[in-house]
């Protein structure tokens, strides 16, 4: 959800406070920001919280498309990952991706 999501849903809760309970549900870990690098900003549960996936951001129309990559996926991304850390001393514990890009409607416009 986008911030204008939430206050259109409630219509009581100010821009404001609504940014401020997102930042706060953030450093309880509840709630993500979405790794985008367009103006949208968007959050969403915690994994904990629902499941493992990944996002499709159309950068054009702000569409979020939830992708649950298979296990096949998981572990090529897994081992990429891994390799990526271990010259690091870095261990990993989870990842994200979001794919930024244009939707299947914003294609054909
Ligand atoms: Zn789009
Ligand atoms: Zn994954």
């Amino acid at each position: 959800m986008s911030i204008s999501d939430i206050t259109g849903a409630i219509p009581d809760i100010p821009r404001s406070s609504a940014y401020r309970h997102l930042a706060d549900l953030q450093s309880a870990g509840v709630v993500r920001r979405l790794a985008a690098r367009d103006e949208f900003a968007r959050f969403e549960l915690a994994e904990d919280l629902t499941h493992h996936h990944h996002h499709l951001l159309c950068s054009m129309c702000g569409r979020v498309i939830d992708v649950t990559p298979s296990p096949d996926f998981e572990r090529t991304v897994a081992s990429m990952v891994d390799e990526l850390t271990r010259q690091q001393g870095f261990h990993a514990t989870s990842h994200a991706l979001d794919v930024i890009g244009h939707c299947s409607s914003c294609q054909s416009t």
